[in-house]
């Protein structure tokens, strides 16, 4: 009888587990080895003074990239979740007092980009919309939901077409100079412009191509009953469901093989066989050298850093401004504030600032008297530095400051703090940057880690790699990661 192939996947992010799930399906015996105690990766909970928090993403977009993978395995997603649709994306305010909130219903955010800024910039807004529509359909197809492409690739499909293809994604200029041309009115380049932090890049360096994000956000921000990490139980459960043998507290060691993947070694010494190796993570990490020789020589090097953050999880007590679930608090110097983390790699004296209230997700009713308050700064990647430490104090009192400017006054009873060095100990070879390299220049997205490595029989998985960062991108790359290596079978 022919012996069942058998894949090991290193890591239980929404990459790991999506590539887990496909490549089950695909005949493959299973087994996910995982560092913490549970999954989800940066989809992660942290309880500070006995209250559950979200301390990555809190809410998801392309809700049918996971209505496809459960659909896939012959599972319903909305068993599995319980999930609302935002109404109000997100609440934003400036240094001078002015403040403008985004809606899921498009009539109402013309009306309020209106009484915010006059009826032009309203109308520039729709204008807006509809070209990041266009730039969305043209860039689905070849950069979201199939392999990576290369320039020949590109060239093969599309022809003398490319070109043109290539002016109307808007990869030629910046985001910051797209969005400058588009609104008269400087706080709206800077809203969509932090567009360009949900992949850790800077505005001042993307291209005006991740304007699309603009357009994913319109059609859709889902919050989660019981917070995200309840998206990622969901997809462990769905794992499990089709025979994966889910081994959390487990260290991967290294990468055994030498002309191609044959297996992985747990810190333990215990060595699994495997036919196929998927690691849940990005070049930095083979590169690095945290998965042993075998794994460093399938990486040609380590890439450039996205952003990182400084975030805390805070049981707080807030007055003074009208918190919604997200809300943003922009600093008075975006273009100051990208060059201390792009060109001097440090913490803004200024910085934007987000909070999101985890108790306005109307799931529940907002508590009387403290809340849970998530709160982050962007951070540059030097979590294995010694001069991160050095700077945190500081930068997170100069994120108090944004918010008192703001009038938001905060009696903090407990709070918990996760710095750069955090990170990067739990993301490997990443220095705490936590979307992979940073999508700058024109050629970004074809320069992205392959899910495929130098290496027959080990791939990569996740927000590091091709498609790109964010729950659901993460969760296209392990579909993609699995794809690659069902088709590279032997
Ligand atoms: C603070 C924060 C806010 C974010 N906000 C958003 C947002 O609003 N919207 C959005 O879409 N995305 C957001 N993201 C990004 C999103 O969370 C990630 O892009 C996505 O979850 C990454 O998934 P992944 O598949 O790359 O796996 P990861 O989440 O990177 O997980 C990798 C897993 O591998 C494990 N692992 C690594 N090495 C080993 C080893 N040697 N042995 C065993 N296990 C190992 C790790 O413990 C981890 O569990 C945010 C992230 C953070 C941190």
């Amino acid at each position: 009888m022919e012996r069942r192939r058998r894949a090991v996947v290193v890591g239980a992010g929404m990459g790991g587990l999506a590539a887990a799930c496909d490549l089950a399906r695909g005949g493959y015996a299973v087994t996910v080895v995982e560092r913490e105690g549970r999954a989800g990766g940066k989809v992660r909970r942290e309880v500070v003074a006995g209250r559950a928090f979200d301390a990555g993403p809190t809410v998801f977009t392309m809700r049918a990239v996971f209505e496809a993978l459960f659909q896939d395995a012959g599972a319903d997603f909305d068993a599995a979740v319980t999930t609302r649709p935002a109404e109000l994306l997100a609440r934003h305010a400036w240094p001078d007092g002015s403040r403008l909130d985004l809606f899921a219903d498009r009539a109402r955010t013309a009306d309020a980009i209106a009484a915010f800024a006059g009826p032009a910039e309203a109308r520039a807004w729709e204008a807006f919309l509809a070209q990041a529509a266009v730039i969305h359909g043209e860039v689905e197809g070849p950069f979201i939901h199939g392999p990576r492409p290369t320039v020949a690739s590109l060239i093969a499909a599309r022809g003398v077409g490319l070109f043109g293809s290539l002016r109307r994604i808007d990869s030629f200029r910046t985001m910051w100079a797209a969005l400058g041309k588009r609104f008269r009115d400087p706080r709206l380049q800077q809203l969509f412009g932090r567009y360009a932090t949900y992949c850790g890049s800077s505005p001042f360096l993307a291209p005006a191509t991740l304007n699309l994000i603009a357009f994913v956000e319109q059609q859709g921000v889902w919050l989660v009953d019981g917070g995200i990490g309840a998206l990622a139980d969901a997809v462990a459960g769905l794992a499990t469901s089709l025979g994966v043998d889910l081994r959390f507290g487990e260290d991967a060691a290294a990468v055994l093989g030498d002309r191609r993947a044959t297996g992985v070694r747990l810190a333990s010494g215990e060595e699994l066989t495997a036919d196929v190796v998927v690691v849940n993570a990005g070049q930095g990490m083979l590169a690095g050298d945290h998965l042993g020789p075998t794994a460093r020589r399938a990486a040609p090097g380590a890439p450039a850093r996205s952003l990182s953050a400084l975030t805390a999880c805070a049981v707080a007590r807030a007055d003074g401004f009208p918190l919604a679930f997200h809300n943003v608090f922009f600093s008075p110097d975006y273009p100051a504030e990208f060059a201390a983390l792009f060109g001097q790699s440090r913490y803004p004296s200024d910085p934007t600032v987000y909070v999101c209230a985890q108790d306005r997700d109307g799931f529940q009713p907002v508590p009387v008297g403290a809340e849970r308050l998530f709160i982050l700064i962007n951070a540059p990647p030097t979590g294995d530095t010694a001069a991160d430490a050095a700077q945190i104090d500081v930068a997170w009192q100069t994120a108090e400051a944004t918010l008192a400017r703001a009038g938001l006054r905060l009696d903090v009873e407990d709070r918990r703090l996760t710095t750069p060095a955090d990170f990067a100990d739990r993301f490997r070879g990443t220095g705490g940057g936590l979307y992979g390299p940073p999508t700058h220049g024109w050629r970004a997205s074809l320069a992205r880690p392959d899910v495929r490595t130098r290496l027959p029989g080990l791939y990569l998985a996740g927000g590091e790699v091709h498609p790109g960062a964010g729950v659901p991108m993460a969760t296209l790359s392990g579909r993609l990661a699995a794809a690659t290596a069902l088709a590279d079978a032997p």
